[in-house]
Parts: C-alpha cells; structure tokens; sequence
C-alpha cells in the first residue's frame, strides 16, 4: 500500500489552505460537509493526524473517529429529522477511494430514500 501523501484535500483543508463547512471539531478529529452530498446532511469524519485510510489506522485513530461519527450522527437524526444513518469507509482506489485521508461518510438516512450517486 501507497505511503501517506499530505498534498491531498483533506490535508489542504486540516491546514486551511482551502475552505470547508466545519460541522464539529474537537482535538483528534474534524468534521465538515461533503462538497457534493448524496444525503441531505452528508458529512465527513477525517483524524487530524496523518493516516491513508482504514487499513493503516491505529486503533486510537479509529476510535476517535468513531466516537465523533455517533456524536454527529445522533445531531444528524435531530437536525434533519433523519430516520437512521448509512456509514460509509472506502479503503483504496479498489475499494471506491478517492481522497486518500482516512474519511467516513455519513449519511443520514429516511424511511424508503435512495442515496444520490457520487458525482
Ligand atoms: P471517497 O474518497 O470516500 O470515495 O470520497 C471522497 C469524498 O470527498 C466525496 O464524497 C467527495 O464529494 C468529497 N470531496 C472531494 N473533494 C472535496 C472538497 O474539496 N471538499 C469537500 N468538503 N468534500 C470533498
């Protein structure tokens, strides 16, 4: 597996070099909405730290990310009235990853919705 590369958006965005919609941040982890959301409230949970993806994560990487994903998720089913959350984790281009920053989508769910396409 490919090393960490810290020229990828994510990193641009822990860095500010470009912007984001923050939606949470505490000292281990960021969260801010997905740029084309296939949810109506589709957000990302990325580690401050440097980390690829799933497979190379630490366990502190990924319980710090797990502890902020219930945290928004359960903000998610009061603000958008969601019914239940879809996770989401991509681990390498084969596995559908794209931005290779440790990222999990959420995507708050309603009863009988069908999630927009990537794209
Ligand atoms: P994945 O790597 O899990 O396939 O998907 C990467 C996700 O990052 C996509 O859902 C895409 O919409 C989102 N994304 C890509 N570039 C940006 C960006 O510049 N800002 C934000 N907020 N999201 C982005």
């Amino acid at each position: 597996m490919a090393t960490y590369d810290d020229s990828n958006i994510f990193a641009k965005i822990l860095r500010e070099e470009i912007p984001s919609f923050k939606v949470y941040e505490d000292d281990e982890t960021f969260c801010f909405m997905d740029i084309m959301p296939r949810a109506e409230g589709h957000c990302l949970v990325i580690p401050k730290t440097p980390c690829r993806n799933m497979l190379d994560a630490s366990p502190s990487q990924l319980a710090a990310c797990m502890a902020t994903v219930q945290k928004v998720s359960n903000a998610c089913l009061r603000a958008f009235g969601a019914d239940g959350i879809t996770l989401q984790q991509f681990s390498e281009a084969a596995g559908g990853q794209e931005v290779f920053h440790l990222h999990f989508h959420i995507l708050p769910r309603k009863e009988g919705d069908k999630l927009r396409p990537p794209g």
